[in-house]
């Protein structure tokens, strides 16, 4: 499979055809960005990490029942998937209070829920992506009501699992960000990434933040967080 038309570049990949209508490939960069591209810099290493890890999480997701973009993987960098039309919602998970949650709501990080929480933001950088309720979405016919309802069901299916696999690995999963899209045929899968650009992650033990809030606050050390999950999750 090989890279045709460059379609699209991104703030963190590059999207190009094939010459399958139905494939799309992703190149990952290592380019970082964050409040809505205000702020500007590179983690060396990221791009590779960030594919490898968001193909790992996608392979065990598809394994557990959760349909997902994921084709194969073609190079540290670049992976093949299914071509979708993005839903324009951003679906945000919360296990832990935490970044703009703890803001809007004036609370500490760090609150464990006995619930996750759901939110969508329309997925609009003119906007800065707003946060969205279902009705509304479903007014401007951003989706329809089943593909909500079944967004909803996949968001938390993927958290169960991917709280699973991160607690294994003593990284307790405080938020994340999924993106779903629909299929030439309809049918709505997992789209995008998960990686620690996507999930906030903490250290079990130490409370460490190993995710992009290294890089968003200046804290140092974002190559070696990201590494260090890597590490832990494929022994690498
Ligand atoms: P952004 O657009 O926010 O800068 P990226 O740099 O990650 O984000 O660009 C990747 C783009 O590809 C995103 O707009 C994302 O919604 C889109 N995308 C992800 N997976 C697919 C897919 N399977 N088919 C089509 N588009 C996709
Ligand atoms: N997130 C993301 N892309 C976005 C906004 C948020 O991947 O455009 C992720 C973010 O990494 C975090 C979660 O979604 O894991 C919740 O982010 P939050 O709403 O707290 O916003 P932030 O603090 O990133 O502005």
């Amino acid at each position: 499979m090989e890279k045709r038309e460059q379609l699209y570049e991104g703030k963190a990949k590059k999207v190009y055809s094939t010459d399958d209508p139905e494939l799309l490939i992703v190149s990952y960069k290592d380019d970082a960005t964050a409040f809505n591209g205000l702020k500007k810099g590179t983690i060396q290493g990221k791009g590779a990490i960030n594919n490898r890890m968001t193909n790992n999480f996608m392979r065990r997701l598809e394994k557990e029942g959760v349909p997902t973009h994921y084709v194969q993987e073609l190079s540290d960098r670049e992976t093949v998937v299914k071509k979708v039309t993005i839903v324009p919602l951003e679906v945000i998970i919360r296990n832990i209070s935490a970044g703009s949650f703890s803001k809007r709501y004036g609370v500490e990080e760090g609150i464990v829920f006995e619930q996750p929480t759901i939110e969508f933001s329309y997925k609009n950088d003119d906007l800065g992506d707003p946060l969205i309720n279902d009705y509304h979405a479903v007014a401007l016919k951003l989706a329809t009501w089943d593909e909500i309802d079944l967004i909803k069901k996949y968001a938390f299916k993927v958290n169960d699992l991917l709280k699973g696999f991160m607690k294994e690995i003593g990284i307790d999963l405080v938020d994340f960000k999924l993106e779903f899209g629909k299929t030439s045929d309809g049918t709505i899968i997992l789209a995008d990434e998960i990686s620690p650009d996507t999930c906030r992650f903490w250290d079990v033990e130490t409370h460490e933040k190993l995710d992009k809030d290294r890089f968003r606050r200046d804290l140092g050390g974002a190559e070696d967080a990201y590494q260090e999950v890597m590490r832990r999750l494929m022994g690498e």
